[in-house]
């Protein structure tokens, strides 16, 4: 349990809380409703801000070019972050390139990734999209249908992926897909079950298409992409065969602890313009803060808040003690945060809205962009009702919950 952050994340807190204040805040008016329409450059600047504020890679070991400081360093940053808007995009990970974290399995992949990819990654403020849900499957990530088959020493792709958000500024993508036979026939494991697997597949490939391009709200566009005949190298496996669900796993265990912290940082930054404004406010020859109404808003808030960062720490502090967060122990106690904070987020920043009155309901506040990301983040890497199977199964067993999410 958490009673205190350690020093060092308490330092790291407060430099990522100056980079919000310094940086993100004043670019906050200008910042567009659509990130897309900002340009890459302009993105790359900020990130190399966030490396000279010493604020890059909190979780990454320190032996890989980060600071060491585990999951807790990461979501107390995250939380910083996302009190403005500028900072609240950059969990799609459209936000600032280096902020991005790779999966730590692009640190112990082959040479030929480590250098053809993971340094790009590090170095150069390069991007990946991650592409896993398809048209006929999101929630059931083992009903996916894109297929792989092997040609001599390369991978044949075909299939459909939908919403790889960052696929705008990214130079490739993990790909997740399912081992076929010459006969594109599913070639099962030990256990009859499919064999995804995941690939990096460069966007400049001639078999990687984009169909259309989707609006998807608090968002940028996201694309409908094909995959068409698409040659890779089978160099370009991430990982082994059949090893892609636990790097999914592994990877939206971690996403589910960033919303967490996405949740704690609007909602904090909403709280503190209600109070100030309840002061402020006059109504009946009285502030507002007067009102009872108002009051209880303003209190169920903080409690709210209280409540979610010590869950969001707790499950940070959780993860690094057991070291990996593929462990199906820590999908819960990441499904728990998800759900929780969230909701309670999307309640906080609707209440912290409705005590602005009307002005709350324009973009002179931050409301309507954070309402909008957070509405997106609740369905995105793992619904609410994902998240409750995956607590129930955990309750129940998988016998009685049927759960193959
Ligand atoms: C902002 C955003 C960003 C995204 N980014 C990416 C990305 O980068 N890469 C990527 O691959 N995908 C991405 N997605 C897609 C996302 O992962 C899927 O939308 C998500 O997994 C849900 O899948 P679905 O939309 O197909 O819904 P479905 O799985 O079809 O579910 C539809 C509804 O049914 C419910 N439901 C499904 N199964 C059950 C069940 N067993 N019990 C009860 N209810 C159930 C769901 O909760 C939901 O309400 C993104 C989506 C959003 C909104």
């Amino acid at each position: 349990m958490i009673y205190q952050l350690p020093k060092e994340i308490e330092e790291l807190k407060a430099r990522a809380r100056d980079f919000s204040d310094s940086v993100l805040l004043p670019l906050e008016k200008e910042w567009p409703l659509h990130t897309d329409e900002v340009s890459f450059e302009r993105k790359l600047s900020i990130g190399r801000k966030g490396i000279e504020a010493g604020i890059i890679a909190p979780s990454r070991p320190k032996e890989l070019g980060g600071q060491g400081l585990g999951a807790l360093g990461s979501v107390v940053v995250l939380a910083e972050l996302a009190r403005t808007t500028p900072g609240f995009s950059t969990f799609y990970d459209v936000g600032f390139p280096f902020f991005q974290e790779p999966f730590p399995i692009f640190f112990s992949a082959s040479k030929y990734i480590q250098d053809n990819y993971t340094s790009r990654l590090i170095k150069d403020g390069v991007t990946y999209a991650m592409m896993m849900s398809e048209p006929q499957s999101g929630s059931d990530f083992s009903g996916m249908q894109t297929t792989a088959r092997r040609e001599g020493d390369d991978y044949v792709l075909n299939g459909q992926k939908i919403y790889p958000t960052s696929f705008l500024w990214s130079k490739f993508s993990v790909v997740w897909a399912v081992i076929v036979d010459d006969k594109n026939k599913p070639i099962p494991d030990t256990k009859g079950r499919p064999q995804i697997t995941a690939f990096l597949v460069d966007h400049d490939n001639p078999g990687l298409k984009v169909l259309k391009w989707v609006d998807v709200l608090g968002i940028d566009l996201e694309p409908i992409v094909e995959l068409k005949d698409c040659v890779i190298p089978a160099k370009n496996m991430l990982g082994e065969i059949g090893q892609g669900m636990g790097i999914a796993r592994g990877q939206m265990n971690r996403a589910r602890l960033g919303w967490g912290a996405a949740a704690i940082g609007s909602s904090e930054r909403s709280l503190e313009l209600a109070v100030s404004y309840a002061k402020e406010r006059r109504a009946f020859g009285k502030s507002i803060g007067q009102f009872q109404a108002i009051q209880w808003w303003l209190a169920d808030s903080y409690i709210e808040l209280q409540a979610m960062r010590h869950l969001n720490y707790y499950t940070a502090a959780r993860a690094d003690r057991h070291a990996d967060l593929q462990k199906s122990t820590f999908q819960t106690a990441a499904a728990v945060n998800k759900v929780f904070c969230l909701e309670r987020a999307l309640q906080i920043v609707d209440r912290c809205m409705q005590v602005h009155g009307a002005i709350g309901m324009t973009q002179e506040y931050p409301f309507e962009y954070l309402h909008r990301q957070l509405k997106s983040a609740r369905a995105a890497e793992g619904s609410p009702q994902i998240m409750r199977h995956i607590v129930a199964t955990d309750l129940l067993g998988k016998e009685i919950t049927n759960l193959t999410a």
